[in-house]
C-alpha cells in the first residue's frame, strides 16, 4: 500500500472493521469537537424531556472526522436504533420507502453522502421529514394509484462532505446543521492513545504525538497509522510503540515529518513547476486523480497546514510551500531567468 492509501480518509472495505472496532460509543468517548458535542447533548436532553424524537441533523465535514460515529451516538443517547444507509443505495423512491416504513418511533435514519441523492429521491424525503408521511404507489397499469402512508416520527441524520451541493430547500428541513472541523494534534494524540488501549498495544506519549502530527487532522487516518505502527512494534521491536517505532513506521509508509504523503508532494511540485495558479481540473489531471478527491482529500489538509492557497485564478503555493518545493527540487541552472 502506498502512503496515499493510508492518508486518504475516505475509507475502504478494510476500514469498515477497524472503524467499527474503534468507534466511540458515547459522547464521553468522542474526543474533541466540544462545542458541537455540547450543543448536541443539550438538544438531545431537551427532546428527551419533551418525550419527542430529536429534530433532523445534518453533519458536514471531511471524510473520517466522525459523522457516522455521531449518528450512532445520537441513537444510543436517545435509546433508539440507528438504521444506516448511503445515498448511492437509494436510487429510487421505492428504496427509501422500504426503509422508512420499517422504522420505529424515535429511530435514527442515517444517510451518508446525502448530497448524492437524486432530485426525485430528495423530494420524496422532504415529505417524510416534514409531515412524517409518504406516498406509495400501489398496483400497476391503469389501476395504479398512490396512497398516503403515515410514518413513525424518526430523526434523519444526514452526513455530507459537500454541504454546498445541498439545495437551500433541503438544508432548511434540518433542525440542526453541524459542521465538523479538522482535529488538532492534542485531540488526535488522545484518540491514538485510546485506540491503542482498544488494540491492546502500549504506545508511548511522544509516539502518540508523532502519529497525531502526521494524521492530517483526521481520526480515521490516525487509527490506521496506529494499526500499522503496532505491526512494526510487534515484528521489529518489543511490542511497544515507541517514538522510534512510530517514526520508522511512518517513514516506511512514505509519510514525511511534515505529514505529507506521495500525492501531497506531487501536488506541491506540480504547482511549483507550473509557476502560476493552476485550476483544480488541471491539478487532478496532473495527479491522475478525480477532481473530487483532490478537493476533498488532499487540498483541505494542504490548505489548513498552510502549504497551498485557493485563489480565484487557481491554486498556488504559499511561501511555505514554495520553500519546501525549492528545497525538494533545486532549480535547473538558468531556470530563474524564465521569470
Ligand atoms: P465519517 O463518517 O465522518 O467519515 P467516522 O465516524 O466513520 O467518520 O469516523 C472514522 C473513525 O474515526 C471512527 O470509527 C472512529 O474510530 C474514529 N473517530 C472519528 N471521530 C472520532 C472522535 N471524535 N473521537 C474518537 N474517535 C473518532
Amino acid at each position: 500500500m502506498t502512503s496515499e492509501a493510508f492518508l486518504r480518509a475516505d475509507g475502504d472495505e478494510a476500514d469498515v472493521g477497524l472503524d467499527l472496532a474503534l468507534r466511540p460509543r458515547n459522547f464521553d468517548e468522542f474526543v474533541g469537537q466540544r462545542a458541537l458535542v455540547d450543543n448536541l447533548s443539550v438538544f438531545i436532553q431537551a427532546a428527551q424531556g419533551r418525550g419527542e424524537p430529536l429534530d433532523h441533523v445534518l453533519f458536514s465535514g471531511l471524510p473520517g472526522l466522525g459523522k457516522t460515529s455521531l449518528a450512532y451516538i445520537i441513537a444510543r443517547e436517545m435509546a433508539a436504533e440507528c438504521r444506516a444507509t448511503s445515498a448511492p443505495a437509494l436510487a429510487r423512491p421505492a428504496d427509501l420507502a422500504g426503509i422508512l416504513t420499517n422504522l420505529q418511533r424515535g429511530d435514527v435514519l442515517f444517510i451518508d453522502e446525502i448530497h448524492r441523492l437524486s432530485r426525485v429521491v430528495e423530494e420524496y424525503l422532504y415529505a417524510a421529514m416534514e409531515d412524517f408521511e409518504i406516498d406509495i404507489v400501489i398496483d400497476a397499469g391503469p389501476s395504479a394509484r398512490s396512497v398516503k402512508v403515515p410514518l413513525p416520527q424518526f430523526t434523519l441524520v444526514g452526513a455530507t462532505t459537500r454541504e454546498g451541493q445541498l439545495g437551500a430547500a433541503f438544508r432548511s428541513r434540518f433542525g440542526h446543521l453541524e459542521k465538523l472541523q479538522i482535529y488538532g494534534t492534542e485531540d488526535l494524540a488522545e484518540i491514538v492513545r485510546r485506540s491503542a488501549v482498544r488494540l491492546q498495544v502500549e504506545v508511548e506519549r511522544d509516539a502518540s504525538e508523532e502519529i497525531a502530527r502526521r494524521a492530517r487532522g483526521t481520526p480515521r487516518v490516525a487509527n490506521r497509522l496506529v494499526k500499522r505502527a503496532r505491526d512494526f512494534a510487534q515484528v521489529r521491536a518489543d511490542g511497544r510503540i515507541t517514538r522510534e517505532v512510530a517514526t520508522t513506521a511512518l517513514e516506511r509508509l512514505g509519510i514525511d515529518a511534515n505529514g505529507l504523503g506521495d500525492t501531497d508532494r506531487l501536488l506541491l511540485l506540480a504547482l511549483h513547476r507550473a509557476g502560476r495558479p493552476v485550476g483544480v481540473k488541471g491539478l487532478a489531471v496532473a495527479l491522475g486523480e478525480e477532481q473530487e478527491t483532490v478537493e476533498d482529500v488532499y487540498e483541505p489538509f494542504l490548505m489548513t497546514e498552510g502549504w497551498i492557497l485557493r485563489t480565484p485564478r487557481g491554486r498556488c503555493l504559499t511561501e511555505r510551500g514554495e520553500r519546501w518545493a525549492v528545497a525538494a527540487e533545486p532549480p535547473a541552472p538558468g531556470a530563474g531567468q524564465l521569470f
